[in-house]
C-alpha cells in the first residue's frame, strides 16, 4: 500500500514538504497504525481497502510503504517529489515479495518541473514489481489521466460520487479487483480522452445533472470481464497536458478489445452531453441581496452562499475578502462564514483571549493586486479552540483532522450589523459540521452559511439548505469556474467549453 495524493492548481503557490507534513506524510508501521485505526488520520479508501482484504484473503500480509498527501495547492516542489520517489523506491526494494499493490492517488498532481508525477509514481511501482503484478489504484473523480497512467495500471477505480462520499467503497472495490487479478492475471485499463474540460461546479452528480445520468449508464457495462468503468471529469485548473474528461474501463486482459469498445461508446455519450456541463454563477450583488432578505424574513428558508472561486479544495487561498466585505457592508443578519484561513489572525485572537474586542485585519499581508486584498473590521473574540475534530457527516466522516488554532469572531459592519466568522490556521474547506461544533458555533441561529468551497460542503450540510437555496457566487479567486479568464499554457486546445468549436473525432 502506498499513495501520493494532491490536486494541483497551476496558478496556486507551490506545495512544499511542509504542506504534506500538515496533511499526511507517513510510512511503514506508522502508516499501518493509521490504516488499522478506528479513527484514522487518512482518507477513508486505504483503511477500507485493508479491512476488505482481511475478508477476501484472510492470510494476506499488509506492507505499508508510504502515503503522502496534501491539501490541493500549487505544483509540488520538485525536490520534495524526487525525495518521495527515491524513498518509495527504497521501500519497494526492501519490501521482499510483493504480490499486489494498492495505490491511493488523486491523479491531478504537478510538480515545479514535470506535469506527470502520478505517472512517475505508478511507473516506478510497475518497474520494480514487474509486468505480472496487479497494481490497482483509486483515483479522484477530478484526476487528469494520461496514457502512461492507464498503461501501467491493472485496474483504475475512480470515485463515483461528487461530493466524494464513496472513498471507502472504492477502497473495498479495489480489494475485490486485486483478489480477482491475483487469480486471473494483471488486467488492462482502456482510456479515451475527450477535449472537454467541465468547470468544477458543473461536475456534481445530483439527480438531474448530466454526470448523474452518465454515471448510471456507465455502470450498465460492468460484467464478467469488465471490472470497472470510471468517468473522470478532470481538474481543469491543473492546466495539464493530460487535462480533459477521461473514460477509463478496466478489464481482464482477455477482454482488452471490449474494454476499448466500451470506453469509446461511453465517450460518445459524454461528448453528446457536453453542453450540459455548464456553470450558473450568481452575481455578488444579487447573492448578497438574497442573504439580506433571508436575515430579515424568518420565513425564508436557510441559505448557503458558496464562494466557489476561493475553494481551498481546488488550490484556493481560503482568504479572499470579496464576499465577506459585501455582506458586512450590506448589513446582512444571521450570517456565519466558515471557514476563513488566516493563521496570523487566529493567533492574534488566541493571544487576546475570549471576550476581547480588537480591530481584526483579514489577510493583512495582501499585495492589494487584483483579488489579493485585505479587510479590517471591529471584532469580538467569542470562542477559541485548538482546531482538532473528528468528522461526523459527509466526505471526511470518521476521520481525524485539524484546522490548527481556530477562533470564532463576531464582526460589526459599518451599519452596525453583526456577522460571525470562523478563522482557522490550516488551509482547508468546510467539509463537516464538526468544524462548527468544536467552536460552539450552533447552526440554529444561522440564517445564511457562507462556505469557501466548490461543492463538497453539500454532503455535510444537506440538512441545512435545499438545492435551490445554494447559490454559487461569482467572485474572483484562484479556483474560478470562469475558465476563459485564465491564461492557459499546457491544456490541450481546442477544448470545450473554452473553445466552442472543439471537435472530437
Ligand atoms: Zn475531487
Amino acid at each position: 500500500m502506498a499513495g501520493f495524493f494532491i490536486e494541483c492548481n497551476r496558478w496556486s503557490p507551490v506545495s512544499t514538504k511542509d504542506d504534506f507534513r500538515a496533511g499526511t506524510d507517513i510510512a511503514g508501521t506508522a502508516l499501518l497504525e493509521q490504516v488499522r485505526s478506528n479513527t484514522p488520520a487518512l482518507l477513508p479508501d486505504m483503511p477500507a481497502f485493508a479491512a476488505e482484504m482481511d475478508k477476501l484473503i484472510p492470510h494476506w500480509e499488509p506492507i505499508t510503504l508510504r502515503m503522502a498527501g496534501a491539501q490541493p495547492g500549487g505544483p509540488v516542489d520538485h525536490c520534495f517529489f524526487e525525495a518521495f520517489l527515491a524513498d518509495l523506491e527504497q521501500r519497494l526494494l526492501n519490501a521482499g515479495r510483493i504480490d499486489a499493490v494498492y495505490l491511493s492517488m488523486h491523479g491531478a498532481a504537478l510538480t515545479t518541473a514535470i506535469d506527470d508525477p502520478d505517472a512517475r509514481v505508478i511507473a516506478l511501482v510497475r518497474k520494480i514489481t514487474g509486468p505480472a503484478t496487479p497494481i490497482v489504484a483509486v483515483f479522484d473523480l477530478h484526476a487528469n489521466v494520461g496514457a502512461a497512467v492507464a498503461g501501467s495500471l491493472s485496474a483504475l477505480v475512480a470515485y463515483r460520487t461528487n461530493p466524494h462520499v464513496d472513498l471507502a467503497q472504492r477502497g473495498q472495490e479495489a480489494a475485490a479487483h486485486i483478489a480477482t487479478l491475483l487469480d486471473e492475471g494483471p488486467g488492462v485499463v482502456a482510456l479515451v480522452k475527450l477535449p472537454l474540460v467541465p468547470p468544477a461546479p458543473s461536475q456534481l452528480i445530483a439527480t438531474g445533472r448530466p454526470y448523474h445520468e452518465l454515471l448510471q449508464i456507465s455502470q450498465q457495462f460492468l460484467g464478467d470481464t469488465i471490472l470497472n468503468v470510471s468517468l473522470i471529469g478532470g481538474f481543469a485548473l491543473a492546466d495539464s497536458p493530460h487535462g480533459g474528461f477521461s473514460i477509463c474501463v478496466s478489464a481482464k486482459r482477455a477482454d482488452q478489445s471490449r474494454a476499448h469498445a466500451v470506453a469509446h461508446t461511453l465517450a460518445q455519450k459524454v461528448w453528446e452531453q457536453r453542453h450540459r456541463f455548464a456553470t450558473q454563477l450568481t452575481p455578488l450583488s444579487e447573492a448578497v441581496q438574497v442573504a439580506v432578505q433571508t436575515g430579515l424574513d424568518s420565513k425564508e428558508p436557510h441559505l448557503i452562499l458558496a464562494d466557489v472561486a476561493d475553494n481551498p479544495g481546488g488550490g484556493g487561498s481560503g482568504h479572499t475578502v470579496d464576499l465577506l466585505e459585501a455582506l458586512l457592508e450590506a448589513g446582512a443578519h444571521g450570517v456565519l462564514l466558515g471557514v476563513f484561513t488566516d493563521p496570523e489572525l487566529a493567533a492574534q485572537a488566541h493571544a487576546l483571549g475570549i471576550g476581547q474586542r480588537f480591530r481584526a485585519c483579514f489577510h493583512r499581508h495582501a499585495t492589494g493586486i487584483g483579488f489579493d486584498r485585505s479587510l479590517c473590521a471591529d471584532a469580538l473574540v467569542l470562542a477559541l479552540h485548538h482546531g482538532g475534530f473528528l468528522g461526523r457527516r459527509g466526505m471526511v466522516a470518521g476521520t481525524r483532522r485539524s484546522m490548527g488554532p481556530t477562533a470564532l469572531l463576531e464582526l460589526t459592519g459599518p451599519t452596525g450589523s453583526v456577522l460571525r466568522i470562523i478563522v482557522i490556521s490550516i488551509r482547508q474547506q468546510l467539509l463537516d459540521p464538526a468544524q462548527l461544533d468544536i467552536i460552539g458555533s450552533d447552526l440554529s441561529s444561522v440564517r445564511t452559511l457562507v462556505v469557501k468551497s466548490r461543492g463538497h460542503f453539500r454532503a455535510a450540510f444537506d440538512d441545512f439548505a435545499t438545492e435551490d437555496r445554494i447559490l454559487e457566487v461569482d467572485c474572483p479567486g484562484l479556483t474560478t469556474p470562469n475558465l476563459s479568464t485564465l491564461e492557459w499554457q499546457r491544456l490541450p486546445r481546442p477544448s470545450f467549453p473554452l473553445d466552442a468549436h472543439a471537435r472530437w473525432p
